[in-house]
């Protein structure tokens, strides 16, 4: 019997007014359905902003401190349904349950701690120019918040954005991938559980292309929170007209291997920054520059790494790695080692799709002798494949890592500090890890890229100014009218 879920609009659920649903797959076992999904279309959307238009007034009067007890609450029940929802995250999309568990424990964490800001919520106070006037600034709800997430974090990535929205106010329609309804509708639940008034948050599951351009495009949506591929974010900019629109997106992330590096950990830093979540990580340690010297030897060691990895499900405790997200990640992998062999790359391991495993696996690949023009050094593949390149130098390896479009995170592997600093300095990425991988970031510390990978920054006190207005506020106590600048 498939488990059959609903939308979540104005605290009810509901089914979708298309009459049409999808199933879900597990990827490691196509013989699982996970579920069956409401076909969210237009007319859902416009329903659950509605909704969340409607709920305004109340809950951006309701004090923070108020409205954080909810999310206390919420971040409480995800703590004690972590063991379930893993599992549910590893038959949902693939990850091994190590990760699956991070995942929800990176939403734990981050209610915790956006309930905290719930009793701080900072303004600031400056001397005015002028005598008996006073200056400070407030940060304000901005209105409804439409939260369009991808798959490769289902719960994190969800519960990050709703937690900020609604600490600050606002509230909210989540629209999340196609691929890990289940998740979303399990944080929903939660937050249903936790007492979250009716109409502050909704659920809509359903195509992108139409339930999520429908958010983008609803002139009552105020604020966009997106994550996912670049080329969508394009699309949401396009569309979305004069609206406040934060956008997180891909990365191709550069480890820099110095040859004053400890090798072991840098080894240890690729397979775990290249294949953790079969290298489906917008951070994935995707391109290894090492220097000449080393180079023969540290892939000697990686190889041998490589060949040790386990695929399989992710239930499994002796998988290392699980598969990817559905049959088209599976293709577009596919299609990326045939163009990195043509384009000229070295395979030293990996390259093709295991026969023995049903679901949509692929073997961890590495190519080396890329060079920065090639397609694969240049495109998120997305997908269990690094790229290796040989620099001359630090300047060389900066100049190669700095070669793409992207700028997420980056990494380099030294004990010269001298090194660590040019890096942190010169690497265009919103992130730069010093020995140790491009993945990794904790939730209390901001997180975004430079370059096309985004436009914002989420988490800690920079996840606040996503969903607020930061209102200056001038009081003029002096009885008289006092001219800025002229006086
Ligand atoms: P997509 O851009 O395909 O999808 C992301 C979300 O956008 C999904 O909910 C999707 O719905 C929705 N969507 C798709 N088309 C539209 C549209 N026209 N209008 C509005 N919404 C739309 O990305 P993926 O889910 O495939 O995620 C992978 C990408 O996300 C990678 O590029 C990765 O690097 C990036 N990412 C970035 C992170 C960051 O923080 N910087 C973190 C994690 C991932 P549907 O599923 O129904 O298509």
């Amino acid at each position: 019997m498939i488990s059959r879920y609903q939308l979540f609009i104005n605290g009810e659920w509901v089914n979708s007014e298309s009459d049409e649903t999808f199933e879900r797959v597990n990827p490691a076992d196509l013989n699982e359905v996970i579920g069956e999904f409401q076909k969210g279309n237009v007319l859902d959307a416009q329903k659950a902003v509605e909704a969340a238009e409607k709920a305004f007034a109340s809950w951006s009067d309701t004090p923070a401190p108020k409205r954080a007890e909810f999310l206390f609450k919420a971040a409480q029940l995800l703590s004690e349904n972590k063991g379930e929802l893993s599992r549910i995250m590893t038959r949902e999309m693939g990850k091994t349950l190590p990760d699956a568990g991070a995942d929800v424990q990176e939403a734990i964490d981050v209610g915790f701690y956006v309930a905290g800001e719930g009793k701080r919520l900072l303004g600031y106070t400056v001397p005015s120019e002028k005598p008996n006037k006073f200056a400070m600034t407030v940060r304000l709800p901005i209105g409804v918040a439409a939260l369009i997430s991808p798959w490769n974090f289902p719960i994190a990535i969800p519960a990050k954005k709703v937690f900020y929205a609604l600490l600050c106010g606002n509230t909210a329609v989540l629209k999340p991938a196609s691929d890990t309804p289940l998740c979303a509708t399990k944080l929903v639940e939660v937050l249903e559980k936790a007492g979250v008034p009716k109409g502050v948050i909704n659920l809509v599951t359903g195509p992108g292309e139409t339930v999520g351009m429908a958010l983008v495009r609803d002139k009552r949506v105020r604020v966009i929170s997106f994550t996912g591929h670049k080329d969508t974010g394009a699309v949401i900019l396009r569309e979305a007209g004069l609206k406040r629109i934060n956008l997180e997106m891909g990365g191709k992330n550069p480890i820099i291997v110095m040859d004053d590096a400890d090798l072991k950990l840098a080894v240890n830093g690729v397979l775990w920054g290249g294949f953790e979540t079969s290298g489906q990580r917008c951070t994935a340690s995707s391109r290894v520059i090492v220097q000449q010297k080393i180079k023969e030897a540290f892939e000697e060691m990686l190889v041998d790494q490589v060949r040790r990895l386990k695929l399989g499900n992710g239930l499994d405790p002796k998988t290392d790695i699980g598969p990817l997200v559905n049959k088209a990640a599976q293709d577009k992998v596919s299609k990326y080692v045939e163009i990195g062999k043509n384009e000229g790359a070295r395979l030293l391991v990996g390259g093709s799709v295991p026969k023995d495993l049903k679901g949509y696996f692929f073997e961890p690949t590495i190519f080396t002798d890329c060079t920065m023009n090639m397609r694969i050094a240049q495109e998120e593949i997305f997908g269990p494949v690094i790229s290796v390149f040989s620099a001359k130098d630090l300047n060389d390896a900066i100049e190669i890592a700095n070669s793409v479009e992207y700028g997420l995170s980056s990494s380099i592997y030294t004990n010269n500090i001298n090194n660590a600093f040019v890096a942190i300095n010169k690497l265009q990425a919103g992130l730069t890890y010093v020995n140790s991988p491009t993945i990794g970031a904790e939730c209390h510390l901001p997180f975004g890229g430079a370059k096309h990978s985004g436009n914002t920054r989420e988490d800690g006190p920079e996840g606040i100014k996503e969903f607020t207005e930061l209102k200056t506020v001038y009081i003029d106590y002096s009885g008289k009218l006092q001219k800025a600048y002229i006086d």
